[in-house]
């Protein structure tokens, strides 16, 4: 039987060694767009945490930043200024995603395709473009994969529904949604549900909201518990048992252009992603078996 301090410890034991813990595989290349309109709900967080959780164990991970205020790639230590080869011109052609590719400092398995200011432009001049939903999923053949061969890839998505979350919607075969634990965390969920299920019925038939992560989590308000149980009510199981804290470690981190995880392995914030990643980890592999 676990006790909380033998659980701690085992925690602690996991971060600081790496190698101690094995992350399965998926036998198939998850592609996962962290999406929800609202604005600082923890989305890069969360994007550049787990993937760097899954890449410290192991496993390889392509993180596309689609957001052209480019905070994934400034925790990912990747260049975006504006000129950097970046997911712009893999939108509009002209790169391929290897070649827009850069690895992160943080290890040698995590890349990120950065996102410069051009992008902002992108979603009026994409309006215009042939197949303008699908601009990124032709980017995303297994052919141009295959030249990186990751096996997971996120995508962080900008706050909005706009062709941007859009394309990642359709690139996608699952949606994870981060939720903050503060009031208003549910307001507009059902706007970007509606949306899911458009993209669904229009464009890409195999797209799941798979996993909901509850972000920013203050244990001495009543209503962080309030929205914990409200959320878990709505959505059971999707929701991951891993609840992430709010944590200064965590906000700190993209100042040094690191994640959490490399800026303070054994901080309560690194623990509850390395969780979220393992979980996640997990259940993609349960899921396979069944
Ligand atoms: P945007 O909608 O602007 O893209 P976002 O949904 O990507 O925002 P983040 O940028 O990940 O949200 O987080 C918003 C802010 O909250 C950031 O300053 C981030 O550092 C901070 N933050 C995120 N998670 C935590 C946490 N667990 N503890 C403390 N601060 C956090
Ligand atoms: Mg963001």
């Amino acid at each position: 039987m676990w006790t909380p301090i033998a659980e701690e410890a085992e925690r602690a034991t996991r971060v600081l060694h790496p190698h101690s813990l094995r992350l399965p595989r998926p036998t198939r290349r998850r592609v996962i767009t962290v999406a929800n309109q609202k604005g600082g709900v923890g989305k890069t967080t969360t994007t550049v945490n787990l993937a760097a959780g899954l890449a410290l164990h192991g496993l390889k991970v392509l993180v596309i930043d689609l957001d052209p205020q480019g905070n994934a790639s400034t925790a990912l230590g990747v260049d975006h200024r504006s000129g950097t080869p970046s997911v712009y011109e893999v939108l509009i052609g002209e790169l391929s995603l290897a070649e827009a590719a850069a690895v992160s400092n943080q290890t040698p398995n995590l890349l990120c395709v950065p996102a410069t200011i051009d992008l902002a432009g992108a979603e009026i001049e994409l309006v215009s473009m042939v197949a303008r939903e699908s601009r990124l999923k032709e980017a995303l053949t297994s052919e141009a994969l295959d030249q990186i061969n990751p096996d997971y890839v996120f995508i962080d998505c900008p706050p909005s529904l706009g062709l941007l979350t859009v394309n990642a919607m359709v690139a996608a075969q699952e949606v994870l949604i981060p939720i903050q634990c503060e009031y208003y965390a549910l307001e507009g969920l059902s706007q970007l549900l509606r949306n899911i299920e458009l993209v669904q019925s229009h464009l890409n038939p195999v797209l799941n909201v798979s996993t909901i992560l509850l972000t920013m989590y203050d244990g001495r308000t009543k209503l962080a518990d309030q929205v914990t149980s409200e959320v878990r009510g709505h959505f059971g199981d999707l929701v991951l048992r891993t609840v992430i804290p709010r944590s200064v470690k965590v906000s700190e981190a993209p100042g040094f252009g690191q994640t959490v995880l490399t800026y303070d392995p054994g901080s309560r914030g690194a623990m509850s992603y390395l969780d979220a990643a393992r979980e996640l980890a997990e259940r993609g592999a349960r899921e396979e078996m069944s």
